[in-house]
């Protein structure tokens, strides 16, 4: 039997009582270790992060919870070569896609380290400046934002175990509120290993950081009106946390990251469509093949001019039919596998629905896998094509989370923001043309719809941060279908673990805040 992980509830490890949930390597095969949670008192756990772990971190500064994120980013560094090989059993990723995952953690948690620094020696934020409440200018107004005395739980996808964990736990904790970590159940062994690492290093208070590994089961029902609750995985799992009363009668605070029909669009610029063009086809490329193409902010639909709709396809196929597919321990394999045998399943059933309303411009089936048995979870890339976007339905509607794409013909300007928002609201979308007016225009007229918008020009080529990359100064969420959340954007990140109050006053009481 493999090794069974320990949980860290309430301020010491404990492993659940039942037989556990094996972990799996996709590629391989082999069972890797177990979770389990069976047995854990939930309330205690809770109980034990709200009280010990909120109170010890509500004591210190920003300055002085800045320098713990970065003494947890030390230690996650110096153990970095441990997460890759585990990233490579469990999420059967290569080297290069880890790093998303692994260093991307880690990079946007030193990112909030050092925003604690600029807060200063400060508890509590001003929020905007004093406002006169009347004629005479001595009683006034002063919003400020307090660390919510509740807890945050995190309830994560499957796809990103490290950087999923810390670019929440970074604003979390530099807030002032304390994290439960529930990791999805078939990557958990690496966000578990990384929070052991930190807890070993006894650089958090007792309860700042919880970690439940197996059933979110009574999770929610654990939860009361000053905790808040962040989410990122599935819209159908999405709506069963919405639903819940503790969010419907007791208010907690939720935040919704869930998948989205994100785009690509070639701006119809024929004055220098080549070099708009090339750049496009290098970023879906990269798109549909990191991580599989498992990342929420993947594209998957690909809106080019249709005088370009046959060409799209030709240069978009063989540049996908270059990419190696296989065991990622094999140095030459560009691209590894999804993380299960039920998102392999997940990948087909998608790729079979699509196809009822899109041909296959580019079959992945056909491509042979590098050191990888067929029965493996390996996938490689599938490109499929509308040319009558109106007509495909499904393709504004269906997010395959896997290596599939879909290229789209449009007429003019309008037709494609028209197709653009059938998304019904996404991550992100980017823009490749070379006229800077256009390109403007075309960023403010989607931005409604979309968390960012990535505009991709020949001049910034070589040092654009990447379609798909979330950048912890930027925005991260989108509305609609994406979930309607938003993480990240720098200090903005800060209000969802905060609460606001208008403290009305005496000028002489205010200016002591
Ligand atoms: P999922 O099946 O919805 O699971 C997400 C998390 O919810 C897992 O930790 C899961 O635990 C837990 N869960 C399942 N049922 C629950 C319930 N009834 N109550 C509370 N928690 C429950 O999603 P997934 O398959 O892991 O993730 C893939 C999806 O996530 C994709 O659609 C992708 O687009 C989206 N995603 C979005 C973002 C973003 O930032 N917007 C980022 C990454 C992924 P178990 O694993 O134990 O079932």
């Amino acid at each position: 039997m493999s090794e069974l992980l320990a949980n860290y509830w309430g301020g010491r490890w404990q492993t659940g009582s039942g037989a556990g949930t094996s972990l799996f390597d996709p590629v391989l095969g082999t069972e890797l270790v177990r979770i389990d949670a069976t047995g854990l008192d939930l309330a205690e756990g809770f109980d034990f992060a709200r009280e010990q772990g909120g109170t010890a971190l509500r004591k210190l500064t920003y300055r002085e919870r800045g320098a713990l994120l970065g003494a947890i980013v030390k230690v996650l560094q110096a153990n970095r070569e441990a997460y890759y090989a585990i990233s490579m059993a469990n999420s059967g990723t290569v080297n290069n896609d880890t790093a998303v995952d692994v260093d991307g953690g880690i990079f946007t948690l030193g990112t909030y380290a050092k925003l604690g620094e600029t807060l200063g020696e400060r508890r509590y934020l001003l929020d905007g400046e004093l406002a006169r409440l009347g004629k005479d200018p001595l009683f006034q107004s002063q919003h400020i934002l307090v660390p919510t005395r509740g807890v945050a739980l995190f309830i994560n996808a499957f796809n990103f175990p490290s950087w999923g964990l810390w670019e929440k736990a970074g604003p979390a904790l530099i807030s002032g509120v304390p994290v439960i970590i529930k990791p999805a159940s078939a990557t958990a062994w690496l966000t578990q290993r990384m929070v052991k690492d930190v807890i070993e290093a006894g650089i958090l208070p007792p309860g700042a950081l919880s970690i439940l590994c197996g059933s979110s089961q009574g999770l929610m029902d654990q939860l009361q009106p000053f905790d808040v609750v962040s989410f990122t995985g599935s819209a159908a799992t999405a709506a069963v946390i919405r639903s819940h009363p503790a969010v419907t009668q007791s208010s907690v605070r939720v935040n919704i990251e869930a998948d989205s029909i994100n785009s690509a669009v070639l701006l119809d610029d024929s004055s220098a469509e080549n070099a708009a063009l090339d750049l496009l086809i290098k970023e879906v490329t990269r798109e549909m093949t990191v991580k599989s193409g498992q990342k929420c902010t993947a594209i998957r639909r690909i809106f080019v001019p249709d005088a370009l709709y046959e060409r799209t396809a030709a240069t978009l196929s063989a540049r996908l039919a270059k990419i190696t597919v296989g065991n990622p321990r094999n140095e030459t394999v560009r691209m590894g596998s999804v993380v299960s045998k039920e998102q392999w399943q997940a990948v087909q059933a998608g790729l079979a629905q699509l196809k009822t309303q899109a041909e296959l411009l580019f079959d992945g089936s056909k491509q042979p896998l590098v050191d990888a048995d067929p029965s493996s979870c390996c996938i490689a890339p599938s490109l499929l094509g509308a040319r009558a976007a109106d007509a495909a339905p499904l393709i504004h509607d269906t997010e395959v989370f896997g290596p599939v794409a879909t290229l789209l013909a449009y007429r003019d300007t309008a037709h494609v923001q028209a197709l653009v928002r059938r998304g019904q609201g996404s991550l992100v979308t980017s823009l490749y043309g070379t006229d800077p007016e256009a390109l403007a225009a075309m960023a403010a007229e989607l931005a409604d719809s979309h968390g960012r918008v990535h505009i991709i020009t020949p001049e910034v080529a070589a040092i654009q941060t990447g379609h798909g990359n979330v950048m912890p100064q930027s925005l991260h969420g989108g509305p609609g279908r994406a979930g309607g959340g938003e993480e990240l954007g720098g200090i903005r990140a800060l209000n969802f673990y905060h609460r606001r109050s208008a403290v009305q006053a005496s000028t002489n009481v205010l200016k002591h805040l």
